[in-house]
């Protein structure tokens, strides 16, 4: 059923944004392809909607038609020494990591406690301590919202990079199942300082349930509960930037957090720039803070507008550039803005 100006705000984490022009929820493949077929005639753009954990809907909201992704189910196979997980890209990322925590799966535990679902995750390349999901993606089956023609996105396709994706790219495509291949016998991957701190202090991580449950554990200190204060998680990417960039700015700020990346560029840590060099945390604008807690991330109290979020982001940034010469990138996207 098409609903028309339904307020979005309650399907976001940041509880923030006006109303979708059309509102429709697709359960299967069938009906992504019956939404994309009224979005094309009636000459209304289509926004695919997961969790709403990575977006910030304007006050004025949609000018299209919003589809909410609910495709569900899990299932998997089992492949020798590994095990592929498929499930509907509107799944629950934290049900796709019971799931395979369930079955002593090694691959997502150190992604334990994120929000959204499993098709925004793997169109974000959802990251943190220390994995990417990239690192288990097997393919994800899309249906084209120019034709409705379903294809399939294979591994060797994906183009993953640092919160990024071919899905990012090519919007049309609406990702209706995942693929990742997990496996019993994995490796546990404890190179974070969080989880190295964790273990110097006699935690065992050595299951990945073990490891999921830590993790969760580190994230209930770092960001908001739900229900508490509205957020997206953290609202900009770290700076990726050129060796000679980076060496100019260590000498300037010592102590600098920096990480290597294998293409030779270097990451920083702009947490750290904005509690060391700007001092910044708990910096606000109306309802709208830097938290407290977690420099890179960005909170809203009830009543807080989409206005307000955005005035705050653009005067970090600004100051990033007075600062560094640097313009930073947002993780969150400005829902409905291409
Ligand atoms: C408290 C908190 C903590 C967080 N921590 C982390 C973290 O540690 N690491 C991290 O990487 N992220 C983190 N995030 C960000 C967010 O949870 C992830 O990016 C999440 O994967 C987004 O999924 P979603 O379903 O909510 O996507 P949405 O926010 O609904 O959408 C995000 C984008 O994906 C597109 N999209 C969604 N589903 C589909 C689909 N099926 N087909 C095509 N396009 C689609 C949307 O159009 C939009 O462009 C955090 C967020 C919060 C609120």
């Amino acid at each position: 059923m098409i609903k028309k100006n339904l307020p979005l705000a309650s399907f976001t984490t940041f509880h923030i944004g006006g109303p979708a022009h059309s509102f429709i929820e697709v359960f299967s493949e069938k009906d992504v392809q019956e939404a994309s077929s009224y979005a094309r005639s009636n000459k209304l753009k289509l926004f695919p909607l997961g969790g709403g954990s990575n977006i910030l809907v304007p006050d004025a909201g949609v000018d299209g038609v919003v589809v909410r992704i609910a495709l569900s189910g899990i299932e998997f196979s089992d492949h020798g020494d590994s095990t592929v997980l498929i499930a509907g890209a509107g799944v629950p990322w934290e049900e796709v990591v019971e799931a395979a925590l369930a079955r002593d799966l090694f691959g997502i535990e150190n992604l334990a406690g994120i929000p959204g679902t499993v098709g925004g995750a793997t169109v974000q390349n959802i990251g943190a301590y220390g994995v990417e999901l990239e690192k288990v993606f097997e393919y994800a089956d899309v249906i084209d919202a120019t034709n409705g023609e379903p294809k399939r996105i294979t591994r060797n396709e994906a183009k993953f990079g640092y919160r990024t994706s071919y899905f990012k790219e090519r919007r049309e495509l609406i990702l209706t199942r995942v693929a990742l291949r997990l496996t019993k016998d994995g490796m546990p991957h404890l190179t974070y300082p969080d989880l190295l701190k964790a273990s110097a202090s006699g935690k065992s991580l050595k299951t990945p349930q073990e490891i999921a449950q830590i993790v969760r554990s580190i994230r209930a200190e770092k960001f908001p509960q739900r229900g508490e204060l509205g957020t997206a998680g953290s609202f900009f990417k770290n700076p990726i930037l050129s060796k000679e960039l980076v060496l100019s700015l260590e000498k300037r700020f010592p102590g600098l957090p920096v990480f290597p990346q294998s293409n030779g560029s270097v990451k920083i840590s702009l947490a750290w720039v904005l509690d060391h060099v700007l001092s910044l945390k708990g910096f606000s604008i109306g309802g709208a803070e830097l938290y407290k807690k977690h420099s890179l991330v960005l909170v809203a109290e009830e009543g807080t507008t989409a206005a307000e979020v955005d005035t705050l982001a653009r005067a970090i940034e600004n100051k990033i550039f007075d600062a560094l010469g640097i313009k930073i990138e947002r993780e969150v996207e400005t829902f409905g803005a291409r």
